[in-house]
C-alpha cells in the first residue's frame, strides 16, 4: 500500500504540516470518491467474515481537534456495513463516577470482543490532550501517562486485539470555515459549540500535544496514522484504504461447518 498518511517525529511541528496535501493518491475528487466506493464491499465482506469468525478483534482510535471530521468518517466510511458487530463509544467529559477513578477505567469496558470492530470518537488519548492543554491535571501526572497508553495498548494487542490509530490533521483555517459553517447553516447549528472556540485559542498548544501523543505512543501493534483532513474525499479514501489494508492482514475467514451439510435434510 503506498503511503497515505504523514510520518512525524519529536521535532515535527504539525502547526506547519500541510492538511491539504494527498499523500498516495494520485487524480482528484471523482477518483477518489471511485477509489473508496470500490474498496467498500471489501470492507463490508471482511467485516462480515471478522464477525462470523468470532476470534479477532478490532479497535479503531478517532482522534481530532473540533470540526476535524470524526463523525464523518464514521458516516461515510462504515456506511454499508453490517451494524451487528460494529459499535461507536464516545468519550465526552468524564462524570463525577469516572473522574473517581483512574483514567481508563471508563475505556476498558469499551474495547471490542471477539469478532467486533469497535471506534473510539475520542478516546483515552483525550487524557493527554486536553487534560493537558486545559491543565486539568499537572505535567507530573499526565506527562506518566504516556507509559500507561503504550501499556494498556500493549496489553491488548498481546490479548488479541488489532489496533489503528487515525488522527485526522485540519488546519486553523479550515477549522473556521468549518466553524463558520455550523453558523450559517441552521441544519447545522446544532453542532456549534461555544466551548470549541475557547479550545480554538490553545490550537497551537494542542498541536504539541497531538505531536508527543503520537510519537510517544506510535508503535507496531497500534500504530498511528497522521490523515491530512482539510479534503474530506482524500480523508475518507485514506481512512478506507488503511481498514482494508488492516482487515485484509487480519484474513478473517468464515468458520468451516463441523458437520457435513449434504446429510442434513430438512423436512
Ligand atoms: P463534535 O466534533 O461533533 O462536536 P465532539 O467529539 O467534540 O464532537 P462533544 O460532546 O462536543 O463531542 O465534546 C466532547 C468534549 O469532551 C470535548 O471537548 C473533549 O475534549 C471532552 N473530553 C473528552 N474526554 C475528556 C477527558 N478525559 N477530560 C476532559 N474532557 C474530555
Ligand atoms: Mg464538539
Amino acid at each position: 500500500m503506498a503511503r497515505c498518511w504523514l510520518p512525524i517525529g519529536k521535532k515535527t511541528s504539525l502547526t506547519k504540516l500541510s492538511a491539504d496535501v494527498t499523500p498516495g493518491f494520485k487524480g482528484e475528487e471523482a477518483s477518489a470518491r471511485e477509489a473508496t466506493e470500490e474498496l467498500r464491499g471489501e470492507l463490508i465482506d471482511l467485516q462480515r467474515k471478522l464477525y462470523a469468525e468470532e476470534r479477532q478483534r478490532l479497535l479503531i482510535v478517532l482522534q481530532a481537534m473540533d470540526t476535524g471530521g470524526k463523525d464523518g468518517v464514521i458516516r461515510k466510511v462504515f456506511s454499508g456495513v453490517n451494524p451487528l458487530g460494529v459499535t461507536v463509544a464516545r468519550f465526552e467529559r468524564p462524570t463525577p463516577a469516572e473522574l473517581a477513578h483512574d483514567y481508563l477505567w471508563r475505556v476498558h469496558p469499551h474495547v471490542p470482543g471477539n469478532g467486533e470492530i469497535v471506534i473510539f470518537n475520542r478516546s483515552h488519548y483525550e487524557d493527554v490532550l486536553v487534560v493537558r492543554t486545559n491543565k486539568l491535571k499537572p505535567k507530573s501526572i499526565w506527562s506518566k501517562r504516556f507509559e500507561h497508553l503504550r501499556n494498556f495498548e500493549r496489553m491488548l494487542a498481546d490479548e488479541g486485539t488489532t489496533i489503528v490509530k487515525f488522527y485526522l490533521h485540519i488546519d486553523r483555517d479550515e477549522q473556521k470555515e468549518r466553524l463558520q459553517a455550523r453558523l450559517d447553516d441552521t441544519s447545522r447549528n446544532w453542532k456549534f459549540d461555544a466551548h470549541d472556540l475557547e479550545q480554538r485559542k490553545l490550537w497551537d498548544d494542542y498541536m504539541q500535544a497531538y505531536r508527543d501523543a503520537i510519537v510517544e505512543t506510535d508503535r507496531k501493534y497500534a500504530p498511528w496514522y497522521v490523515i491530512p483532513a482539510n479534503k474530506k474525499w482524500f480523508r475518507d479514501w485514506a481512512v478506507m484504504r488503511i481498514l482494508v489494508d488492516t482487515l485484509r492482514k487480519m484474513d478473517p475467514q468464515y468458520p468451516k461447518a463441523d458437520f457435513d451439510p449434504t446429510t442434513i435434510r430438512i423436512v
